[in-house]
């Protein structure tokens, strides 16, 4: 198996058989994370770039059932903030040093072209990097943002098996998905995806499938994170919870993908103490840490005890310094674009 991780590390290249032969096998998984570290360091170094994330509203049209904010949840409180209070925290974020801010929401449909304008116009006046995770758009929509000046947008593909996406997430699709990211890269964004790790029904080989769609893309940014069920959705009494799959398919998506941005997930940090350090051993290099108030941050109830949910903002960014120092890793100056990779 070690001979196996090595090839693939050296080549940055592997088959679904290989992937799912590493996945399926827990001797190495120390190993593997060692080496994803090592094609970290010599990949895109040691500076650990932070993202101040905004989330900005949990409406959502939407109603993938493993998501705390659907739109069926009718036990959650709905907030949005307005584009003052976006473009505020955007400048709580500069005023911590952060030079991204990321924009998350669900697909709020009251953010109309004239409010988005608004506020990329208004974060890009900071001199921020910008990225979006505001969902499915048209190509016209994705290209008006651009041209408002945001430099890069999320959106995890959440699973390459068709089916188990048509299942999970009703009334939408998966090739539309698919076309979101391809809109995004034609246009020239900076352009991530990304998957949940132990979704019901997901198997090893659809995850070693996951990993090869990112390398056939190829993403800028690839957030992996483990699915954790939420008590109001359907899917309240699925398993989930793999944090080591996780951070094995994160591992090996550095292993395939050496110059891409990968963060440390909160899903990661939510299950497992120093989840976060964890990942950033094991091939991650870019945290997203909250800068939202603290009301609005238990709001954003993706799944259960999210972290940083609670808290002040100043505080969670000590903490995470703190750490990074103590594995003696730095934090990057600069805005941290994969392009610079
Ligand atoms: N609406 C945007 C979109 O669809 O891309 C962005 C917001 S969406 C809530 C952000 C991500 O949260 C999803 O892509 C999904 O992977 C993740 N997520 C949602 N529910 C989750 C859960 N129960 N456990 C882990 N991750 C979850």
């Amino acid at each position: 198996m070690k001979i196996l991780i090595d090839k693939i590390a050296h080549n940055h290249s592997a088959t679904v058989d290989e992937l799912e032969q590493i996945l399926s096998d827990s001797e190495c998984d120390e190993y593997l994370f060692s080496i994803a570290d090592q094609v970290r360091h010599d990949s895109v170094g040691d500076a650990i770039h932070i993202r101040g994330l905004i989330e900005f509203s949990n409406y959502c049209k939407n109603n993938c059932c493993y998501c705390g904010i659907r739109k069926g949840n009718g036990n959650l409180p709905r907030y949005h903030l307005s584009v003052d209070e976006i473009i505020a925290l955007a400048e709580k974020a500069k005023n911590y040093g952060y030079q991204t801010v990321v924009l998350q929401s669900g697909e709020d449909l009251s953010f109309d072209m004239n409010k988005m304008e608004k506020i990329i116009k208004g974060i890009k006046a900071l001199d921020l990097a910008l990225t979006l995770s505001i969902g499915e758009k048209t190509f016209e929509e994705y290209k008006a943002y651009f041209d408002f000046g945001a430099d890069r947008y999320l959106i995890r593909i959440e699973t390459t098996d068709k089916d188990l996406y048509h299942e999970l997430d009703p009334g939408m699709s998966w090739e539309n998905r698919h076309r979101c990211l391809c809109d995004l890269k034609k246009i020239g964004y900076e352009t991530g995806s990304g998957c949940m790790v132990g979704l019901p029904k997901q198997t090893l080989r659809s995850i070693a499938n996951d990993i090869l769609y990112f390398k056939s893309l190829p993403v800028d940014m690839c957030g992996i994170g483990p699915f954790i069920p939420h008590p109001d959705t359907p899917l309240k009494d699925a398993k989930g919870k793999e944090f080591i799959l996780s951070l094995k398919t994160m591992a090996l998506t550095r292993l395939l993908l050496p110059k891409i941005n990968i963060p440390a997930t909160t899903a990661m940090e939510t299950l497992y103490e120093n989840g976060r350090v964890k990942a950033l051993q094991s091939g991650a290099n870019v945290v997203m840490l909250n800068v939202s108030d603290s009301d609005d941050r238990q709001l954003y109830n993706l799944y259960p005890n999210k972290a940083g949910s609670t808290g002040n903002t100043i505080t969670l960014k000590n903490d995470f310094l703190e750490k990074v120092r103590q594995i003696g890793r730095t934090i990057s100056t600069t805005k941290g674009s994969a392009r610079d990779n």
